[in-house]
């Protein structure tokens, strides 16, 4: 995708990560390296404020654990809860597949309803379906 990267340095070890643009306001950058030794000492909201440099190829590895541990709980509360039973019967791949295609599913729908905002300007807020 087209965003911008600037670099900044990781405010544990120093080195130049590249960060999004968006995200040049975090309290605190860390490079994939530091996060993975720091990630399980730090509490939900710290996270919440460090940007994390992912190497691509770091993503998939990564992704799992933290998807699991830590994000599917934060963003994906109800979606988390309704499959807690079923996720304890299938495996890792399985759970991260399943939960990738809801994340994708409120992206699309949320694109979807911000799209039909934009274009029907007057009845705005009418036809809301969360
Ligand atoms: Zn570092």
């Amino acid at each position: 995708m087209g965003a911008k990267e600037i670099n900044v340095k990781c405010s544990f070890c120093g080195k130049e990560i590249p960060c999004p643009e968006n995200m040049i306001k975090s309290q605190k950058h860390a490079c994939f390296e530091c996060f993975m030794k720091i990630k399980d000492k730090l509490d939900p909201k710290e996270v919440d404020r460090i940007h994390v440099a992912i190497p691509k190829e770091k993503l998939q590895e990564a992704m799992p654990d933290m998807l699991i541990n830590y994000a599917m709980q934060k963003a994906f509360p109800d979606f988390w809860n309704d499959h807690k039973s079923k996720f304890k019967d299938m495996s890792k791949k399985e759970i991260v597949e399943e939960s990738f295609l809801a994340g994708a599913k409120i992206i699309l729908n949320l694109k979807e309803d911000f799209e039909k905002e934009m274009t029907n300007k007057n009845s705005k807020y009418k036809n809301r379906k969360f």
